[in-house]
């Protein structure tokens, strides 16, 4: 490989080569890290291995033609810079070997630090720190560990053993009690371990050394945990990881050392001020994983002010600069301050909403980037209730509110047991020491985690601020005992199965179940918090990015509601109309029995008498809507589902009418309803009588449903509101079966409305993948079309809705086949495909046809960037969606319209 050294292919980076907009191929990490040494900030100097180094190593298993030679030319210039040779035995550079993908992966990927350390080199780190030898071999153990478990493979817990071995000979629990010759003792354990699971010795060559680990940090990529993060995190599996080597600074030098991290505000609420956390005389690692409790920022200001002021310019410039919260890890070594990284930090759904609004009032960003800095899903959980506390409940413990929520449920102490209660429907709070990457499913299971140990950025509570998912950490009254499987806080006993409730704004932890509430925002929405006169900056910036996103979005909200009330309650939050009522729901309760006399009516007037019995029942129905839509169009779509939905099923039926003859009593009527239960049985139901297909069947029940809602519709006029009925027809697959029901439909309506001035708009759903490709027909008799997407993705991919998700999507999801459920988020090739053409060749026959959408989509924050793309003029979601589909709307009409600056 050598002998081929031109470069065809760049595949590594200086830092001072790069720059913040080339995460694509240097990672987060990276990329930040070349920004920040550009800046002139204090950075270890280093280089970058891009992600297509990665990406190539990946698809061969190879290292790919030139790489090893670019490592030589830029670690020759590292060694020049630092005036040291890697693994030099009288002065040693060492180096970190991290790894940096293009979006964060907090711990689901390898570190390995100390690289260069070997048997003679121990020996000149120890010279190089002043004589030092208890933190050379400190260093040398910390190698071996992570080398061997990261590199290697060998269990980590055979090194904690031993760890625990050394302290306890030493008869102490702390590591800092163990002296060099300790030390020394344990780098000679960990080498056998290391001999022992790998058949080789610990590598001394320091080069070999640094390409194994680079190779490790590829690989991690692949590893299972990542592999799940991704997924959850919805990040594509093919971006690769880059690879950062960086000269090693020291926070474990003494007490003129440490290490911390800040942040530019609070992440947990966006309040400005400096937020973070300090470990004296520890490496960064200490930190990240939570193992020691950390004092707070402010503290460094006493122990080493000098460093503590440059931290705060420099964390102001790099504000001004990302014009951002930035999170930053820094290390001090003997008095001396290293920036290790940057970016634009994590934050809460709360402070990613006042960060923005402040960054307005500062002038930094517009009101359009305002927007595009907060989403749907950080709405939707400012939405979450919140408990509602009164004297019964006393907090038990107290940690720090590290992901916003309020959950409560059944206490774990497992990754799989939260996995496996959570399969059989349990609400489970995961209880942990601490988290780390292998407790990953049972976050992603768990209502919400507390841990008993570390800090805001901790693993658990990176990761489940990351995920949305309530976390309390550092509740360190909690004493936790896994493989007893309780845990004891305040004299009492928690045992696994026992319920808790954690507040993971506040961080107070609760026994039992504690009742919940509304959340300011939601109470915002409600109208019973004035924005313009509350002193919260939650709530402030909700309304004034919620406006902003009214203003700019060219798609219109509506709700799908089939109650006065919930059409009331979606009016307050927003809602345009209502893009979806159904009215099968009212067909059910004591109005049962009307239908079964419907359905089993074997002559006119039977059937006749029954639907003028439903009729002022269905008329009230409407009127209730009408009133609360005053001014606001409604969609009523004609009853939908198979009729015998409505029936008692088959099974019970017969067994019923068995005993019942047994017995010698008069069974005529339930004998005639099971016939016709028999009669009506279907195999696939939902591919059967439902839908236009029952108003075609049934003479007089679409006719009763128009009536009721164009008197409806007249009543509410006449006495002085404005009633805008939309009639919807189900499940059309073909232009006939529409004009059919139209033609019925227009002669009721002539007749009923009169001169009221009331105009009934008849349209239809696209929810067959027939009616899709045959919209231009189909124009020709809609005055409006809704897709009804749910219908449209289970016809088009041939998934039974009520039955996949259960029974096979895990295995979908795990194949990639897709990454999310098709039902939840539009499959835009396909059933996007089909919206599309349904979409362009309906306006094609009628270009006044107004078009929405009013399947589950509606509501979720990718498919109303695409039904924004489409054209579409409104989305319909449930009421609670209402303000996520506003405010998704509003991203996606800044996002792709382009922005202008307010
Ligand atoms: C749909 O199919 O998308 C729809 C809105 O109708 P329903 O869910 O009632 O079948
Ligand atoms: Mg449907």
């Amino acid at each position: 490989m050598a002998a081929q050294e031109t470069v065809e292919h760049k595949y590594v980076y200086d830092f001072a080569e790069g720059n913040k907009d080339l995460k694509d191929l240097l990672g987060g990490k990276g990329a930040n890290l070349a920004e920040m040494t550009n800046l002139g900030l204090p950075v270890p100097p280093g280089f970058i291995i891009t992600t297509e180094a990665c990406k190539a190593y990946l698809a061969t298993g190879e290292e790919p033609a030139g790489l090893a030679g670019q490592i030589a030319t830029h670690l020759e210039a590292l060694e020049r810079e630092m005036g040291r040779r890697l693994g030099d035995p009288d002065d040693p550079l060492l180096v970190s070997v991290r790894s940096g993908a293009k979006f964060s992966m907090p711990g689901m990927m390898e570190t390995v630090l100390n690289v260069g350390l070997n048997d003679r080199s121990v020996v000149g780190l120890s010279a190089q720190a002043g004589g030092n030898d208890r933190f050379a071999w400190d260093s040398y153990r910390r190698l071996i560990q992570m080398f061997g478990k990261t590199v290697c493979e060998v269990p980590g817990e055979e090194f904690e053993h031993a760890l625990d071995e050394a302290k306890r000979a030493k008869g102490t629990t702390n590591d800092l009690d163990l002296d060099a010759d300790d030390l020394r003792g344990l780098v000679d354990a960990y080498k056998k371990i290391f001999v022992k699971h790998t058949g080789r010795e610990f590598p001394q060559e320091p080069r070999e050394q640094l390409d194994l680990a680079i190779r490790a940090v590829f690989e991690s990529w692949n590893a299972e945990r990542a592999v799940v993060y991704r997924r959850q995190e919805r990040i594509p599996a093919d971006l690769g990881t880059a690879v950062n080597v960086v000269s090693m600074v020291f926070g474990n030098l003494g007490p003129d050392s440490g290490t911390g991290v800040a942040f530019t505000r609070d992440p947990g609420s966006g309040a400005q001020g400096i937020y973070g956390d300090y470990l004296t005389n520890a490496q960064g690692e200490d930190v990240v994983a939570g193992i020691r409790n950390t004092v707070p920022l402010q503290e460094l200001e006493q122990l080493d002010k000098k460093s503590y002021d440059e931290l705060l310019a420099f964390m102001a410039r790099l504000e001004g600069h990302y014009k951002d919260l930035c999170d930053i890890e820094f290390t001090i070594e003997r008095g001396k301050l290293w920036m290790l990284q940057t970016r634009v930090g994590k934050r809460t759904a709360a402070a990613a909403f006042v960060i923005a609004g402040q960054l307005v009032d500062e002038g930094v960003i517009d009101l359009d980037e305002a927007l595009h800095r907060v989403n749907g899903a950080q709405l939707a959980q400012l939405m979450f209730p919140r408990f509602r506390l009164d004297h019964e409940f006393q907090p038990v413990a107290k940690g720090i509110g590290a992901s916003p929520g309020a959950a409560s449920g059944k206490v774990v102490f497992t990754s799989a047991r939260a996995v496996e209660l959570a399969a059989e429907g349990e609400a489970v709070i995961l209880v942990r020491r601490e988290t780390n990457p292998d407790d990953l499913n049972g976050m992603i299971a768990a209502q919400g985690i507390l841990t008993s140990r570390g800090g805001k950025t901790s693993h658990a509570a990176v990761v489940a601020r990351g995920m949305g998912k309530t976390c309390v950490s550092g509740a360190d009254e909690i004493d936790v005992n896994v493989p007893a499987k309780r845990f004891t806080v305040a004299g009492q006993t928690v045992n696994e199965g026992d319920i808790v409730s954690i507040d993971g704004t506040t961080g107070k932890v609760y026994l039992g179940e504690v009742p919940v509430m509304p959340s300011e925002v939601v109470q915002y929405f409600e109208g019973s918090l004035d924005p313009e006169h509350v002193d919260n900056p939650l709530v402030r910036a909700v309304h004034r990015i919620m406006s902003h996103a009214d203003a700019k979005r060219r798609l219109a909200v509506r709700t799908n509601a089939d109650t006065g009330a919930d059409a009331a309650r979606a009016r307050r939050f927003g809602a345009q109309g209502i893009g979806l009522c159904r009215t099968e729901h009212m067909f059910l309760g004591d109005r049962r029995e009307l239908v079964e006399r419907l359905i089993l009516a074997r002559t006119d007037d039977e059937r006749e008498s029954a639907l003028a019995a439903l009729l002022p029942l269905q008329r009230d129905d409407f009127k209730e809507i009408f009133r609360e839509m005053d001014g606001l169009p409604v969609t009523v779509r004609l009853i939908d589902p198979p009729l015998h939905e409505f029936l008692p099923p088959l099974e019970q039926l017969a067994v019923n009418v068995a005993v019942a003859q047994e017995r010698g009593e008069d069974v005529a009527k339930e004998e005639a309803l099971l016939a016709a239960v028999r009669r009506m049985h279907e195999e696939n139901p939902m591919l059967g009588l439902r839908g236009v297909r029952l108003g075609l069947v049934i003479p007089g029940l679409f006719a009763m449903q128009v009536r009721a809602i164009a008197e409806a519709a007249v009543a509410v006029t006449r006495a002085g509101a404005v009633a805008k009925p939309e009639i919807m027809v189900p499940l059309v697959g073909a232009v006939q079966e529409l004009e059919t029901v139209r033609a019925e439909a227009e002669k009721i309506i002539a007749e009923v409305v009169g001169d009221s001035g009331v105009e009934v708009l008849i349209g239809t759903m696209i929810e067959v993948p027939r009616a899709a490709l045959t919209a231009g027909q189909i124009a020709e008799a809609a005055q409006f079309f809704s897709f009804g997407t749910n219908d449209l993705t289970q016809m088009a991919w041939g998934f039974s809705r009520d039955d996949v998700e259960g029974a096979f999507f895990w295995r979908y999801l795990e194949l990639g086949i897709f990454g999310i459920s098709p039902f939840e988020s539009i499959d835009r090739d396909g059933v996007g495909r089909l919206v599309r053409i349904a979409a362009e060749e309906g306006r094609a026959a009628r270009p006044e046809l107004k078009l929405g959408v009013c399947g589950e989509h509606g509501g979720d924050p990718d498919s109303v960037h695409f039904f924004h793309e489409v054209g579409l003029d409104y989305v319909s979601c449930s009421p609670f969606r209402v303000p996520v589909a506003r405010l998704e709307a509003g991203r996606a009409a800044v996002e792709t319209d382009g922005s202008d600056s307010r």
